[in-house]
């Protein structure tokens, strides 16, 4: 899945880095750890201690023996303490002893005991505390003069224009959507540009960027369809995209699904524009084992999913899945009957299945989709034959809807609910 992308997207990053690398001034500026883009690595901080700045690395080490010694100190000292506090335990047993001959006396001296070496241990632990903080805050200020020394690569504006030609041209190539290319040219721009770059760190910040620029394309209301059939019964969704989008599949996929989430489905085979279409749902539900409403070719689609939810509701079924015709999105006409289902059945959720295969327009149908009966979520179908995966990242972004599962082959099982970061991996991100 999305492995033409990911080699583009590699290649270019590798690209872009080597650019930075050799094109990019280098400079030696005064930056706190904080306004660095990352913080330096153990690595970066030998090669500056040792290279850049070998007196640094001197007072370190210094600075770590005095530690090292106070330490040792430390230690020996709680010993002593240790050893005394004991030594007097057992005076003080001996020169009392005789008189105590009571058991509630002997009780007393035993929790006494037992007192003191609790206070023993809990100052044992905030001495450990005490050690820790300090030594945090020794790291903390010996990044503070790492970062003071770290030689960074700066990126201008006209660089950055430069550079990003080459990615915008990998993402035009795998269908990615002109307006998320846009927003990912000004994410990295806002990232990037003028900003200090550590110079061992160019390809993680150039990635780290891109990562967070995509991931927020999905920033959108999600939909936890389980949750929500939960709450109304039957719970009515219709199903809408162009013939050949794998819809009648999708659908099927659905109710395979929603059965082994312990829901029971019916079907309404609302296309009634091909015969075959009703005959293909026919097949499905039989395998199923659910319940398939039809009428003849021909008749009204509306009517068939009117009765599909009569059924369910006087069946007690959870859920109704209204197939509907596949239908050009710049058909007057046939959108004007996807409207009158919509009118009737007044379905929970609308959601669009699109080939992801089929990159802009895939997109394009969607937007238009959304445009005259507002769809609610996305699922994408063939996302296991699309190497290119520009659909998948951009339909969202574009209709500020959830796409809730990916169509991962021809089998009932091959739906993947959608996961982003999986999306992500996908594209080595
Ligand atoms: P419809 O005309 O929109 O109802 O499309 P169909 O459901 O009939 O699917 C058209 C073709 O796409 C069929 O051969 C399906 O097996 C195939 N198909 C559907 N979904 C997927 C998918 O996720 N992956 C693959 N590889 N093929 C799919």
């Amino acid at each position: 899945m999305f492995k033409f992308l990911k080699k583009k997207v590699k290649a270019v990053l590798g690209r872009f880095t080597k650019k930075i690398e050799e094109e990019a001034p280098e400079e030696k500026i005064t930056v706190t750890e904080k306004e660095a883009v990352a913080p330096p690595t153990e690595k970066e901080i030998k090669e500056i201690t040792k290279e850049e700045k070998p007196e640094l690395a001197e007072e370190i080490k210094e600075e770590k023996e005095k530690k090292e010694i106070e330490k040792k100190e430390k230690v020996a000292k709680t010993k002593k303490q240790k050893k005394t506090e004991k030594e007097e335990q057992k005076e003080e047993k001996k020169e009392e002893k005789p008189e105590l001959a009571e058991e509630i006396k002997e009780e007393k001296e035993k929790k006494e005991i037992e007192k003191k070496a609790e206070e023993t241990k809990q100052k044992e632990k905030e001495e450990q505390k005490e050690e820790k903080k300090e030594e945090e805050k020794e790291k903390k200020g010996f990044f503070a003069k790492i970062a003071r020394t770290l030689t960074t690569k700066k990126l201008n504006e006209k660089k950055f224009e430069e550079l990003f030609w080459d990615l915008e041209i990998a993402l035009l190539e795998n269908n990615v959507a002109v307006e998320v290319i846009e927003k990912i040219k000004q994410d990295l721009k806002k990232s990037l540009v003028d900003k200090p770059i550590p110079r061992s760190k160019i390809n993680e910040t150039i990635t780290n960027s891109l990562h967070k620029s995509i991931e927020e394309l999905f920033d959108v209301k999600e939909i936890d369809l389980v949750q929500e059939i939960k709450k109304k019964k039957p719970y009515v969704i219709c199903f809408v995209g162009i013939n050949g989008s794998g819809k009648t599949t999708t659908i099927a996929k659905i109710a395979n699904w929603l059965k082994k989430q312990g829901f029971s489905v019916v079907l309404a085979a609302a296309d009634t524009f091909r015969a075959a279409a009703i005959d293909q749902l026919q097949l499905h539900a039989d395998k199923l084992g659910v319940k398939l409403i039809k009428h003849d070719y021909g008749s009204d689609p509306a009517a068939v999913a009117f009765d599909a939810i009569k059924h369910a509701e006087s069946t007690g079924k959870d859920v109704v899945l209204i197939d509907t015709a596949g239908r050009i999105h710049s058909n007057v006409n046939l959108l004007d009957e996807m409207k009158k289902i919509i009118r009737i059945a007044k379905p929970d959720l609308k959601i669009f299945v699109g080939e992801s295969i089929t990159g802009n327009d895939c997109v394009e149908q969607a937007k238009k989709f959304n445009e005259s009966i507002q769809i609610d979520a996305i699922i994408l179908s063939k996302a296991d034959i699309d190497e290119k995966g520009g659909a998948a990242i951009s339909i969202s972004y574009v209709t500020k809807k959830p796409i809730l599962f990916l169509g991962v082959g021809q089998e009932y099982k091959d739906l993947e609910p959608f996961d982003k970061e999986r999306l992500l991996a996908n594209l080595g991100l």
